[in-house]
This record gives structure tokens, sequence and C-alpha cells, in this order.
């Protein structure tokens, strides 16, 4: 059976995942290492030690923003961002269900609108996510009700757009979607 590690290393990315130090680099300069129930050297760690069932569990594969500061700081080369989409990629596969089940719902609406619009669209991202994510329908209207007043405020102040736009070229995007899709059809 393989571990862990090899399965992220296959994911890609992962390959200098051993040459972990624990130095903590990382996590000083992660900014969403303190909303995370294990830090990113933590979940490097725990790769390497194979805990399956905590890393894929965890909320902080889906709360990292992807923002490169850990892998480019790293000194040792490790590929913590693309380690971190790994193990989501891997996650998803497995049906395994986050300790935040809303994370996921946020990065498959988030990923939806890029793939319709070429761009983000914030009203559709939301009532996308609070759709798939909360439980029943009194949670759900309660909750975007309890969002109005901000978002007419964001609206009023042209912080959020009323109307979505497509990018020019968005054939172009929607292609690097089929042939991503294509990629992992193929394993
Ligand atoms: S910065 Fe690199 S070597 Fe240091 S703990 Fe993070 S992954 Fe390990
Ligand atoms: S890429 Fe992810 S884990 Fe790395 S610093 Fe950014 S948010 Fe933190």
């Amino acid at each position: 059976m393989k571990t862990l590690a090899q399965e992220v290393i296959e994911a890609g990315g992962g390959e200098s995942i051993k040459a972990c130090y624990q130095c903590g680099t990382c996590t000083g300069g992660c900014p969403t290492a303190g909303e995370m129930d294990y830090t990113p050297r933590q979940i490097i760690r725990m790769v390497n030690l194979g805990m399956r069932d905590r890393v894929l569990t965890s909320n902080s594969i889906w709360l990292c923003a992807s923002c490169y500061q850990c892998q480019v700081r790293c000194p040792r080369g490790v590929r913590i961002t693309d380690i971190m989409a790994a193990l989501r990629s891997i996650a998803i596969r497995d049906g395994i269900t986050p300790a935040r089940p809303r994370a996921p719902a946020f990065y498959q609406s988030f990923l939806e609108n890029i793939s319709t619009y070429g761009r983000q669209f914030e009203p559709m991202l939301i009532l996308k996510t609070v759709v798939r994510s909360r439980e029943g329908i009194g949670e759900k209207l309660g909750f975007l009700l309890g969002m109005l007043p901000m978002g007419i405020t964001l609206m009023r102040s042209r912080k959020m757009p009323l109307k979505a736009e497509r990018v020019q070229g968005i054939e172009e995007v929607r292609r690097l979607f089929t042939n991503a899709e294509k990629l992992e059809a193929e394993g």
C-alpha cells in the first residue's frame, strides 16, 4: 500500500517533501496559519509520518490560500503550496469530508465562476457556496439575508459588481479547464 507521501509525490510537486527539516519558516510566513488546525510545518511532518486521516480531514489543506509564501521561502526546496494542492486533490478523489465542509464548497464554486466568467463574480460565489454548504432552506436563506446589508454596502461603493462580466478570450480559459479535466481523467 502506498504511503501518503508517495501519493503526494505522484500527484505532483511533492518530490522534495522528505527534505523538510522542520525549521518552521513556512508557518512563520503563512497568512492563514492562525486559522489552521495544523500549521504548514505540521502538515508536512504529518504527511511524512503517514498520518493520512488527520491530514486529509484537516481544515489546513482547505484554508491554504495558494499564496506561495511558504514555497518560495523554504530553505529545503519543499513545494508546500503544491503539496497542499495535491492533498486537496487526494481528499476530493477519495471523497473525504473535511472538518469544515464549507471550504470545498467554496473551492468548487470559485473554480466554476472562473470557468464561466474567466474571473470572479462574488455574488454568485457567495450564493453557490451557501447553497452547497448550508443545511436546509431556512439556514441558507437566513445566512444570505444576514449577508445582504454588507452586500448592498459593497455594491454601492463599487467594491462588488452587480452584473457578471466575462473576460475576453474566455474560450482560452475554458480550454484550460477541459485540458485539466482530461489530465485528471487519465490519472
Ligand atoms: S520551510 Fe521547508 S524545511 Fe522548513 S518546516 Fe517548512 S517545509 Fe520544512
Ligand atoms: S501557500 Fe498556503 S500554506 Fe503556504 S503560506 Fe500561502 S496560505 Fe500558507
